[in-house]
């Protein structure tokens, strides 16, 4: 069996974002994904270019019901990109080829890394390092408290 590599070490420049995007109150951190988010053209490029993005039908094509608008304005934007951060959340690899491709320069291995780190924060869990079937995200328990929410 092979070894599994670690994800990544962050850059300076990735280390340095990091830290200013933590600093920023909640109302700034939001204005600044809002700003980014806004211009996205919703060309899927950080999808088709993910090793992880393999769903056979993406929730995000679908219509019937609609799980998230596919226009690029806001609203559908928004979802958008909290479906692909929840969905990628346990299992990205830090490639950062979502980011190389997107062609309106959204930073999105940033919202990856953070991701990253909320979880070894949270559940000490890191994608790839356990032939775990599912990560912590993909698991629910009747019996969760449901602090995050309150
Ligand atoms: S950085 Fe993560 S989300 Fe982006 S393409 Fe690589 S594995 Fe996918
Ligand atoms: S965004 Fe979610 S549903 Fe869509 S391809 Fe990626 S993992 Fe699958
Ligand atoms: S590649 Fe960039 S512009 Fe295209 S959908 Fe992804 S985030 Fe939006």
């Amino acid at each position: 069996m092979g070894t599994i590599p670690d994800l990544p070490e962050l850059t300076p420049l990735e280390g340095e974002e990091l830290a200013r995007l933590e600093a920023m109150t909640p109302g700034a951190r939001w204005a600044f994904w809002k700003e980014h988010f806004s211009r996205c053209i919703r060309c899927l490029a950080c999808r088709q270019v993910c090793p992880f993005c393999y769903c056979e039908q993406c929730m995000c094509d679908r219509n019937r019901p609609q799980a998230v608008e596919t226009t690029p304005r806001p609203a559908g934007n928004t979802a958008w990109h909290i479906v692909r951060a929840m969905h990628l959340a346990g299992r990205c690899a830090g490639c950062a080829e979502c980011e190389r491709a997107c062609p309106m320069d959204i930073p999105l291995n940033l919202l990856n890394r953070k991701m990253a780190k909320e979880l070894k924060a949270l559940y000490d869990f890191e994608a790839g390092l356990t032939p775990v079937e599912k990560g912590p995200l993909a698991e629910y328990k009747d019996n969760d408290d449901q602090s995050f929410i309150k």
